[in-house]
């Protein structure tokens, strides 16, 4: 069994729609497959209808741009109700963020001297309702002024560059307990990931564990090989699920290959078990999967 838990598509920052995230995995020889965009859940019904076809078990998941202790956290919410209002308004709280700051950081290029406007956005982004940096990147590399996402991110898009400009994120805490009234699990992506930092540090992760967090995903092309062993000794001293996964944007992201990390099937299960009680003490069915 192949199991890929994160992967983005058009409907946030991924270069292919959720119909062709699916196919793309089962012909990587995925036997699962979760889309996890950013802040938001569009992509789901494309991809299930993709899954039911092509005969791949599709994991219903988002990645919540929250925050803790003043940090960026990627949360990886499987499998919960999208339809939750409480859910609902704090990934519009998120999505409103985006949007609002995308002025901001045209204004910056502008000022650099790069003829740039929301328009030029709109028309890389397409549909996407979670807009961010990378659809920045490309308008860029659109306009001639970087040859890809890559570059664009070192010299104008990452933290202390030019066009950085900072964005709303969900207390973590309240995500966590919200997504779980949802009757989902979570998962912090890329725990430790980018910037070589190893935090949070275990004392948080076992207060976030406390607070409802269901695992980590430790295999990720950010972590490095000794970083991977430290969570998953992190993981095992706290009884967190241990998940692995490409985090795909198709073009979008060098180096991330569907099934190029995977979770081990013992993990998977583990973290359906957990996603069956937080249904149940939600006082919700337990979720239901695409058939494969
Ligand atoms: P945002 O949430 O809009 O601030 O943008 C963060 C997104 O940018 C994340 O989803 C990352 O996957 C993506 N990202 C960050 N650095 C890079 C990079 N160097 N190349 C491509 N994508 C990146
Ligand atoms: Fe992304
Ligand atoms: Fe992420
Ligand atoms: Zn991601």
């Amino acid at each position: 069994m192949r199991i890929d838990l994160h992967t983005h598509s058009r409907a946030s920052d991924g270069t292919e729609s959720p119909d062709e995230v699916v196919r793309a995995a089962a012909l990587a020889g995925l036997d699962v497959v979760a889309l996890t965009d950013h802040d938001t859940a569009e992509g789901w019904p494309e991809a299930e209808r993709a899954a039911r076809e092509v005969g791949i078990e599709l994991v219903r998941g988002i990645e919540i741009s929250a925050r803790h202790d003043g940090r960026s956290v990627h949360l990886l919410a499987y499998l919960p109700d999208p339809t939750y209002p409480p859910l609902l308004a704090a990934l519009q709280l998120v999505l409103d963020g985006r949007t609002a700051r995308l002025p901001a950081m045209l204004e910056r290029l502008r000022a650099l001297g790069i003829a740039i406007d929301a328009e030029d956005v709109r028309r890389v982004a397409g549909d996407a309702v979670a807009t961010g940096r990378p659809h920045v990147a490309d308008a860029l590399v659109r306009l001639g002024v970087v040859a890809d996402r890559t570059e664009a991110f070192r010299r104008y898009l990452n933290p202390g560059r030019p066009a950085f400009e900072k964005r709303y994120a969900a207390p973590l805490v309240e995500t966590l307990r919200i997504v779980a009234e949802a009757g989902g699990v979570t998962v912090i992506a890329h725990p430790w990931g980018r910037h070589g930092h190893q935090l949070p540090d275990e004392a948080t992760l076992a207060e976030l564990g406390d607070n409802g967090l269901s695992g980590l995903e430790v295999d990720h092309q950010d972590h490095d090989a000794p970083t991977r062993e430290r969570l998953r000794a992190i993981a095992r001293n706290l009884g967190l699920v241990v998940t692995g996964s490409s985090d795909y944007h198709g073009l979008g992201k060098v180096d991330h290959e569907l099934g190029c990390n995977t979770t081990a099937p013992e993990e998977y299960s583990r973290l359906l078990e957990r996603a069956a009680e937080a249904a149940a003490a939600a006082g919700r069915g337990v979720p239901v999967l695409t058939a494969g």
